[in-house]
């Protein structure tokens, strides 16, 4: 991850995602004042139109991004991607506005988690439906967090928006990263959104806290059964690219060995701390994040094959 992130990130940039803050690398001391200059990082946000498509855009904010459609009869936004920095929902209208004067009708969120689904006031103060899974709408009410608004409306297994002459599916594939993640697919334009349970060039996050194994495996096996060619990822991938079919196929992969190395291990009695050490996945090692979590990724499956959890 850090290679990774070096490529693309600023050092002192905090990395919040996922329920609490995965990286927050410290700031470098003060330079000398003869050293050169610091190399300049990414903005802080940038706002992309997919190559191809008339009106998908992605909105990068930090290490978050999200998907918003626009038509003639208005916009729909997905993840205000706004937890504990309220500027970034700003940005974000502003940036929509930068593309259209169209209305916001429908803010989706991929799923509960904080970072992805907190901030969505700004969105519904102008006029759009929240929607989210029924069982992201179970975790917000319960949870009551006053930033993270309760939808207004859920899903079930599937729901079309049509808007303005573009469709975008709503799909929920079963649990995986959460018991909430939906799927978003624009079929005419044969694109995907996904978020957290099928990274991009990266292994899973730290020990895949809050995921549900094996059910992961079926949710990618799902995904890669729709019809689609890209799939833009809730964080950047590797050099800011869009993932593929390939890409899906090796963090299924990934997760297939992952669990039946780690079955083993179990078996001959190494969960956890033996087998956190001792599993190596190295025909993955040129992952993101391969090093930094592949222990973490080894400690969920340990607690399954382990303990049945
Ligand atoms: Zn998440």
């Amino acid at each position: 991850m850090r290679r990774f992130l070096r490529s693309i990130w600023p050092a002192t940039l905090a990395i919040a995602f996922c329920g609490g803050v995965a990286a927050q690398q410290s700031p470098a001391p003060s330079p000398p004042a003869a050293a050169a200059p610091a190399q300049p990082g990414p903005p802080p946000f940038a706002t992309t139109k997919v190559e191809g498509t008339d009106n998908v855009y992605i909105f990068r904010y930090g290490f978050h991004q999200s998907m918003f459609v626009v038509t003639p009869e208005g916009v729909i936004a997905t993840d205000p991607i706004g937890y504990q920095r309220p500027q970034a929902v700003r940005t974000y209208l502003d940036e929509i506005r930068k593309v259209t004067n169209a209305p916001i009708r429908y803010l989706v969120y991929s799923h509960h988690h904080y970072d992805h689904a907190a901030g969505g006031k700004p969105f519904k103060d102008a006029g759009a439906i929240i929607i989210a899974h029924r069982n992201a709408k179970e975790h917000l009410t319960r949870l009551a967090d006053p930033d993270v608004l309760v939808p207004d409306e859920v899903v079930d297994d599937k729901r079309t928006l049509t808007l303005g002459g573009t469709e975008l599916e709503l799909i929920y594939v079963g649990k995986n990263h959460s018991d909430n993640s939906l799927v978003m697919r624009l079929p005419k334009e044969r694109i995907i959104f996904t978020v957290d349970f099928m990274p991009v060039g990266a292994v899973h996050f730290r020990n895949m806290l809050d995921s549900w194994v094996p059910d992961i495996e079926e949710s990618i096996k799902r995904v890669i059964a729709l019809d689609w060619d890209r799939n833009i990822p809730g964080h950047p991938a590797p050099g800011g690219r869009l993932g593929t079919r390939q890409d899906a196929e090796t963090i299924l992969r990934y997760t297939q060995d992952l669990s039946a190395e780690v079955k083993q291990a179990a078996a001959q009695g190494k969960c956890w701390d033996t087998a956190m050490r001792e599993v190596k996945l190295p025909q993955y090692a040129g992952l993101a994040d391969y090093e930094r979590y592949l222990a973490g990724n080894v400690e969920r499956y340990c607690s399954h094959w382990a303990r049945g959890y």
